[in-house]
């Protein structure tokens, strides 16, 4: 009898030499975890909305352009990092493809976009860890979504189904995924727990302002 799949309340029988089924070992290297789903759009949302407003409260603080200023840098180790590799200097190929792909991203995508897209992964990630499967996972998330961001990574197809073309998300390899991610932790992650952080002291402060005028219209004679 063949092995049975490792992942939760899956009976198929594992892929080859894998402890997961076809199924399962796919979505592992696409998302990072073998029961991780993609974040959508519509979850990111109040995340993204939140630090549109912390923005927009906040325009003279310096944050915003140090943000700026770690993405600039970022692109710019990665336009080093491939001049290197064609002056002959041994790169990964995961590497290479995450300096291509941030550049590109760069070329494509205003820098504000990518860092709010970032600081909300990192947010949301704060406040509802469970979305989450692993550490690696939301790396993972943390990559399609900002990777999502530009047309260049993604392509078409016709959806009999739903009769008009989709969007398709091309994958990177998970290396590549893994790298791409741990570039926007290292220039992101801070600023992105710290909005978190806000965002949870606003949200106690809107409960004690309810309470506090919840305990008033008791005393109302
Ligand atoms: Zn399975």
């Amino acid at each position: 009898m063949s092995q049975r799949c490792t992942a939760s309340h899956c009976a198929e029988p594992v892929a080859g030499y894998s402890v997961y089924c076809e199924a399962h070992k796919r979505t592992l290297r696409r998302h990072g975890h073998p029961l991780q789903k993609a974040i959508t759009l519509a979850e990111l949302k109040p995340y993204l909305d939140s630090i549109t407003a912390r923005r927009t409260k906040n325009p003279t603080n310096p944050t915003w352009e140090l943000l700026r200023g770690r993405w600039l840098a970022l692109s710019a180790h990665a336009a080093a990092s491939l001049d290197s590799h064609a002056a002959g200097a041994i790169t990964t190929t995961y590497e290479r493809q995450t300096a291509e792909q941030l550049l590109a991203l760069g070329d494509t995508v205003a820098g504000d976009v990518v860092i709010d897209t970032a600081l909300a992964m990192f947010s949301m990630w704060e406040q509802w860890p469970t979305r989450f499967k692993s550490d690696r996972a939301f790396i993972y998330q943390l990559s399609r979504r900002v990777r999502a961001l530009s047309e260049i990574h993604t392509g078409s197809h016709w959806s009999a189904k739903d009769g008009r073309m989709k969007r398709t998300y091309r994958d990177a390899p998970p290396k590549t995924l893994e790298c791409f991610g741990a570039s926007l932790r290292v220039a992101f992650g801070l600023a992105g727990m710290r909005m978190a952080e806000l965002d949870k002291k606003d949200a106690e402060g809107l409960k004690a302002e309810r309470q506090e005028l919840s305990d008033a219209l008791k005393d109302l004679k």
